[in-house]
């Protein structure tokens, strides 16, 4: 394209050119041609002067008797003395005294020279035009003429021959090549009556002083006209180079565009995977290596959702300055989105691109401040690194996304480098997405449900449900592996509604309408306006008291959509149902969070649970999230409860309800009714429990306080589930 133009230019740039130079000869040719035009015109305009000015200045007779006839014989008597036929033409141009001039009266010369101003006699003869036909040996005269006046003894005759034909004065400028004239030219004076003499007066004319006027004319017309047209060509091009610029500006721009994401400046997915194929072919033809890590922003969409696009838009400009900076030397490109990449070349062993990797997550650590609002930046990357000849473009991006998934499920703001085992987990998942498709249709999952006991007066609160799916070739599927498969492909809905309303249904037939239900609805499957009908239609279709139902969700649901979320929230509360803040201190465990919305529960991991009694910190932990419990109001559930050691400590740190493989494994919903009412509570000696878990006196009679408040609170709701039922 660019070269297509720049032959266009080179055209144009020919053609103007060009025009020019024929404007400026033509000009020129018709100034010099017009100029001899109007140098004969003149020179003819001033010959019909002669016989008027002879007239006037009584100067006919004169020239009359000066080229009065005279025959051989008379030639000596010429007043003038020309001898113009002798033996010698050397002695005849001695006799004439000035080599063949012809002396003519003075007023005569003046009246001529009036006559034919401003043209400069510079000569006169007499001659007969006879004399042409002779030799020039036998010619003195003429030969005199022709040496004299530069001109040719052919115009002498032309000239002669014109005044003859006529009858007039007569001349001929002499024309040469492109119209340029002889300032020298020869006169006849031949006025009519003389017509039968066989003399004729010719006088030898110098045109130079009208012919400089002339010049000077025609040099100042040329130069006005070809300065004219040069300026007009000047500002034609000045005009048009102004266009010629912006045109190239715009198709410089066009083509940046074309190759470079407008926002960040980044080359675009088309430059990458250009860039790909060539880096990927050189390193196979030097037998190098080379690596590509693909980059993806954490939860941009919160990043827009909270923020708004504008900060989102500045927010991607840092993220690209930062990786521009950390992996100075290679390309980064913007691919979409969120999604960067970088090609990696001149340096692609593991150890260095490793160290590159990890400098660009340290560089994304530092603080990011937009608008005066502080946003921490956090990007996974994936790297994939091709070896040898085997290596395709679409294998490498392949692997490099596979190892970012893998970055994504490790908990997001880190890099992993591809290996092969992720081909076989990315099979699988694939699998289970297969699979899933068709579970809800052959009715392949159930529900299970766990048990929660106080830890108040050791009786049974109620269920949480879990889901459970038998594959009919695989056999048994843990929600922890087919829950995020579920949420990444976008059928966590579908599963997350059958879960609702199988599990309201089935705690609706229990006999035991004290016991409550607590359901897990996942941030993928939560949708704000949504949510709380499907609560609602569940609540209809079981006849389950509002009360009695519960709903699990986790810190991740309130980074997104916030406003939105807390008023979905504030409409399922406002039904009657409670809700739980689950998996507590795994996430943010941002303390906002919890004062967005008054949480009915909170759930602390079963992750800490398990450290429980074993690691100071996680201790420590447990303990702080209990506090904060009490602080808030709000009580506390410990999941994962699988020792006498943690039910002990947990109660002794003063957590409100316990659920684990103690009290107690998932089971089906007719064992439900056969679940015991009361646990009997291990006892420990209190001198082994560590001093940093045991609350002390002030807090003792708090906990005393909140043991009641629980249990009124706790007969005030199920007098609420008696009366609504
Ligand atoms: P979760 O919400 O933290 O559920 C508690 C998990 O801990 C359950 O695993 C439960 O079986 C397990 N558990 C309970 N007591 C113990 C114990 O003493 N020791 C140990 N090691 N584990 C215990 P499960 O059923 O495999 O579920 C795993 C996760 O899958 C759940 O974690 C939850 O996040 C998700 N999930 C389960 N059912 C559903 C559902 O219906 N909807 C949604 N959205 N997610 C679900
Ligand atoms: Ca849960
Ligand atoms: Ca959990």
């Amino acid at each position: 394209m660019a070269s297509v133009s720049q032959t266009n230019n080179f055209m144009a740039f020919i053609t103007t050119t060009a025009a020019v130079v024929v404007v400026a000869f033509t000009t020129y040719l018709a100034f010099n041609y017009g100029k001899g035009w109007v140098f004969k015109k003149e020179v003819s305009e001033s010959l019909l002067k002669v016989p008027r000015v002879l007239s006037d200045l009584n100067q006919t007779k004169t020239l009359k008797a000066l080229l009065a006839d005279t025959s051989q014989d008379a030639a000596d008597e010429s007043p003038f003395g020309l001898r113009l036929q002798s033996a010698s033409p050397e002695e005849t141009i001695a006799d004439a005294g000035l080599s063949g001039q012809t002396e003519i009266p003075q007023p005569l010369k003046r009246a001529l020279n009036q006559a034919l101003s401003p043209a400069k006699i510079l000569n006169q003869y007499i001659i007969d035009p006879t004399e042409l036909e002779k030799p020039t040996s036998e010619t003195p005269v003429i030969n005199a003429i022709t040496s004299e006046s530069g001109l040719s003894r052919q115009l002498l005759k032309e000239t002669l021959q014109l005044a003859e034909g006529t009858g007039k004065t007569a001349t001929v400028p002499d024309t040469f090549w492109m119209g340029v004239h002889s300032a020298r030219a020869f006169v006849v004076i031949n006025p009519t009556e003389m017509v039968t003499s066989n003399k004729r007066l010719v006088l030898v004319v110098d045109h130079t002083m009208f012919l400089s006027k002339l010049d000077y004319m025609s040099k100042f017309g040329f130069i006005a006209i070809v300065g004219f047209a040069l300026l007009s060509f000047t500002l034609a091009t000045f005009l048009m180079w102004g266009r010629f610029k912006d045109r190239i500006k715009a198709s410089k721009e066009i083509e940046f565009l074309a190759h470079h994401d407008a926002l960040t400046g980044l080359p675009n997915r088309a430059v990458f995977s250009a860039h790909l194929n060539e880096a990927l072919r050189v390193s196979q033809v030097k037998a190098g290596n080379m690596a590509v890590i693909l980059c993806d922003v954490d939860k941009f969409k919160d990043i827009n959702d909270t923020h708004g696009h504008g900060i989102g838009d500045i927010y991607l400009q840092i993220v690209a300055e930062r990786l521009k900076s950390s992996f100075e030397g290679h390309l980064v490109a913007r691919l979409s989105g969120d999604e960067f990449a970088i090609i990696l070349t001149t340096i692609s062993d593991i150890g260095k691109v490793t160290l590159l990797a990890g400098r660009m997550m340290d560089l994304a650590k530092e603080p990011c401040v937009i608008e005066g609002r502080s946003i921490p930046i956090s990007i996974s990357m994936g790297i994939a690194r091709a070896s040898d000849a085997h290596w395709r473009t679409s294998s490498i991006l392949h692997c490099a996304d596979l190892a970012l998934y893998a970055s994504k499920h490790a908990g997001r703001a880190t890099f992993s480098w591809y290996t092969p085992e992720m081909d076989a987990e990315a099979k699988k998942r694939k699998e289970i997405e297969k699979g899933l498709k068709a579970a809800i249709a052959q009715d392949q999952f159930s529900v299970l449900y766990q048990p929660q006991y106080s830890l108040h007066d050791n009786t049974l609160r109620g269920f949480e449900a879990l889901i459970r799916w038998e594959h009919p070739t695989k056999g048994y599927i843990s929600p922890e592996v087919f829950i995020p498969v579920a949420e990444d492909s976008g059928q966590i809905e579908a599963i997350g509604d059958w879960v609702l309303q199988h599990a309201c249904k089935e705690a609706a037939n229990w006999e035991n309408r004290n016991l409550r239900i607590a359901i897990n609805v996942s941030a993928a499957q939560f949708i704000p306006g949504v949510t709380e009908q499907k609560i609602a239609q569940a609540l209809k279709n079981s006849r389950l008291e509002p009360h009695r139902l519960e709903i699990e969700i986790t810190e991740s649901l309130l980074i997104s959509n916030t406003d939105m979320v807390i008023e979905t929230l504030n409409n399922i509360s406002a039904m009657g149902v409670s809700i739980a803040m689950d998996d507590f201190g795994t996430g943010y465990s941002s303390l906002s969070y919890l004062s967005r919305f008054p949480f009915d529960k909170i759930k602390i991991d079963r992750s800490f649970v398990k450290e429980l009694g074993d690691d100071p910190r996680t201790d420590a932990v447990v303990a702080s999230i209990v506090g904060l419990g009490r602080s808030l109001g709000v009580p506390i559930v410990a999941e994962g409860v699988e020792t006498e050691e943690q039910i002990i400590l947990l109660q002794a740190a003063g957590c409100d309800i316990v659920q684990g493989y103690l009290l107690g494994r998932p089971g089906t919903s007719k064992n439900v009714e056969n679940i015991k009412l009361v646990f009997e509570m291990p006892s420990m000696d209190p001198t082994t429990i560590p001093t940093h878990l045991q609350l002390g006196e002030q807090q003792r009679a708090q906990e005393a306080q909140a043991d009641e408040d629980f249990e009124e609170a706790d007969e005030l709701e199920n007098e609420n589930i008696r009366t609504s039922a």
